[in-house]
């Protein structure tokens, strides 16, 4: 895969980034090849399939600083989620202030950090670490099911009080001792 695709390829001629990204995966695209286009920062475009089986182009920067991580669907299944289990009640707790500075994936919860995933999930305005993975389909699993711990402390949040902060660090703890 890798050896014929850099003759292939428009070379760095022109004073831009080059980097051969052929078939590296970045969260669930694929790189496939440059498509000859230069981004404003200089780095070429490239043409990527995701895991879902559409295309997208992506700036080569965008998919090393996993700024992009898929054609959009990954945010789209995390929007349709976190909506299902958001009650009107419960909102202010889960909503945090905003979506953190350093978030890199374009998805809260999941960002890139030392060349690997970090995923975290917040509450109660705390931010509760669930580990560091070099697969970010791990990373956004993990998360999911955080997501779905946290639904589950929101329910019983009336009976739970002040102690429901405790219980959600406490079953955290167990779902990163788990994976
Ligand atoms: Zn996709």
């Amino acid at each position: 895969m890798g050896t014929r695709a850099l003759s292939a390829e428009p070379r760095a001629a022109r004073g831009g980034v080059f980097r051969d990204l052929t078939g590296r995966r970045f969260g669930r695209l694929t790189a496939v090849r440059p498509t000859g286009e230069k981004a404003a920062d200089g780095c070429y475009y490239w043409l990527c399939r995701c895991a879902c089986g559409e295309e997208t182009v992506v700036s080569s920067s965008k998919l090393l600083q996993g700024k992009t991580v898929s054609c959009g669907c990954y945010g789209r299944e995390r929007r349709a989620e976190s909506r299902t289990y958001v009650g009107g009640t419960c909102l202010e707790i889960v909503r945090s202030p905003r979506t953190p500075k350093n978030n890199t994936s374009g998805v809260k919860g999941v960002s890139r950090s030392r060349g690997m995933w970090l995923a975290k999930i917040s509450f109660a305005r705390r931010q509760f670490f669930l580990g560091r993975y070099r697969d970010f389909e791990k990373a956004a699993a993990v998360h999911r099911r955080a997501e779905a711990l946290r639904a589950e402390v929101l329910e019983q949040i009336d009976t739970l009080g002040d102690g429901a902060v405790a219980v959600l660090a406490q079953r955290l703890e167990e779902l990163r001792r788990s994976v």
